[in-house]
């Protein structure tokens, strides 16, 4: 079987029937979370719009991608995105720093239509002192942010899944539906309008041992970091329904150690220009997220955060445990698994 048709056969197992109304007016979950605004602590509004979800996980998805199953099967019609946002404004107690996700593109109509994404924006206008939305970079356009750009007194920020600089890696092993150059012109794009680009890199797609991710990492911080003004390395998770989880079940992936984070982000500190670089692990120490020996994790989990929230990296410096050296002897001789 190749990795194509198994990325194939999750996306058509993990698609969700069509929702029926009452799900469709509740959004996917909602939390407040640690960030930082230039030197200032501040705390995050984080919240999971439900809508159609993202239509490249419909074709065949990325390799690590598990959202679909937030989604409705179906677009939402304004009324249902009027209704979400209306429970999440009555949740929101004034955090200066808002997000907002969709599974997919806030930025693509059949997610969520023009009127509904300028409404949710406005709504947080003068209150949110930033605002995020998360977008595949062929949505990223005049016609979509200008409106947007006019709605909201704050700053806007542009997330986009670049996940690496390296073509073959992202297409081969990640199976992104754009190169790299699409992602770097989008950022390019969204800050000549204005808005703050911010870019998420994978660290550790399946297909690539330990060092090579780390690598990989490194390089795209270097290559990226002239052309967003934030850069976020997301570890791998296992999600259900994900080329990833197939392999794990099949003892051929691993997801990485938070040492491979913590070099990542002293090595990287170096090579960012003036790009904040941050990491939040997702399952941080648990089996399916970044881990380590289950000793250290939370200690390292703390200056990992700690790091990115104060751009200092120093203190990483001092971090050590037993399965440092488990890590740094095993990282190059790990099995490569499947071929890709
Ligand atoms: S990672 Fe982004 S582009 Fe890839 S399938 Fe998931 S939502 Fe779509």
């Amino acid at each position: 079987m190749t990795p194509g048709s198994v990325a194939r056969s999750v996306a058509h197992d993990r698609r969700p029937d069509p929702a029926a109304p009452d799900a469709a007016r509740r959004y996917v979950n909602q939390w407040v979370e640690a960030e930082a605004i230039g030197d200032e602590r501040v705390s995050a509004f984080v919240l999971i719009m439900k809508t159609r979800g993202c239509y490249w996980a419909d074709e065949k998805g990325c390799s690590m991608c598990g959202y679909a199953k937030d989604t409705l099967g179906r677009s939402a019609t304004p009324e249902e995105l009027a209704e979400q946002t209306s429970r999440a404004l009555a949740r929101y107690r004034g955090e200066p720093y808002v997000k907002v996700y969709t599974s997919g593109s806030f930025l693509d109509d059949r997610e969520v239509d023009p009127e509904s994404r300028r409404a949710l924006v406005a709504a947080f206008s003068g209150r949110a002192r930033r605002l995020l939305f998360e977008t595949l970079p062929e949505f990223a356009t005049a016609d979509t942010l200008s409106p947007l750009r006019a709605a909201f007194a704050g700053e806007l920020e542009a997330a986009l899944g670049l996940e690496t600089t390296d073509p073959t890696v992202l297409a081969r092993y990640v199976h992104k539906n754009a190169p790299p150059s699409e992602y770097l012109a989008a950022a390019d794009r969204v800050r000549a309008l204005g808005l703050r680009a911010k870019a998420y890199l994978l660290l550790k797609p399946p297909y690539l041992t330990e060092q090579e991710s780390i690598e990989d990492v490194v390089r795209s911080v270097e290559e990226a970091s002239t052309r967003f003004d934030a850069l976020s390395v997301n570890p791998v998770h296992i999600q259900n329904g994900t080329v990833v989880e197939w392999l794990y079940h099949r003892g051929r992936y691993r997801p990485p150690w938070l040492w491979s984070v913590v070099e990542v982000l002293q090595r990287g500190a170096e090579r960012r220009g003036s790009a904040r670089l941050v990491s939040f692990p997702t399952a941080g120490g648990l089996a399916r997220g970044a881990h380590n020996c289950g000793e250290c994790d939370a200690r390292v989990l703390a200056a990992i955060e700690e790091a990115s929230l104060s751009q200092k990296f120093d203190g990483l410096r001092d971090l050590d445990c037993e399965c440092r050296t488990t890590w740094a002897h095993g990282r190059a001789l790990e099995p490569l698994g499947v071929e890709a």
